[in-house]
């Protein structure tokens, strides 16, 4: 089962940083990070894009992912300062990895608009 590289992080198959798992949650910092603080946190469950996200399930596990990437912020010592949480969604998105992931991007000043 998976498709995509995330879902060999959550099997185990490819090492990851990771900072935080629970049953149905997995977080671990990007490989290619933007900022001083970049953790990318995701449901183990395979929904591709925020936009499939259809159901009180569903809901549950982004209420989850928010709460997950909250704890981290004041673990990481961002959450003071404040930060951001981005769902990148499908082609103009710029969305790379077809497993659903939540940016967590800290200890910088962001900018606006993105790029
Ligand atoms: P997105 O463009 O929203 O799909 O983001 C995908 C993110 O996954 C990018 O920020 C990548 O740097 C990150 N990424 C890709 N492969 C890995 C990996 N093996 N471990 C950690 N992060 C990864």
């Amino acid at each position: 089962m998976g498709s995509t590289i995330f879902s060999k992080i959550i099997n185990k198959e490819i090492p990851a940083d990771i900072v935080y798992e629970s049953n149905d949650i997995l977080a671990f910092r990007d490989i290619n990070p933007q900022a001083p603080v970049h953790i990318l946190i995701i449901p183990k469950i395979e929904i591709p894009k925020i936009s499939d996200v259809n159901s009180a399930e569903h809901g549950i596990i982004i209420s989850k992912m928010i709460d997950v990437a909250n704890e981290l912020a004041i673990k990481e010592n961002i959450s003071d300062d404040g930060f951001r949480l981005v769902f990148n969604c499908g082609k103009n998105g710029g969305q790379e990895v077809y497993h659903l992931h939540l940016h967590l991007l800290g200890g910088r000043q962001m900018k606006w608009p993105p790029g």
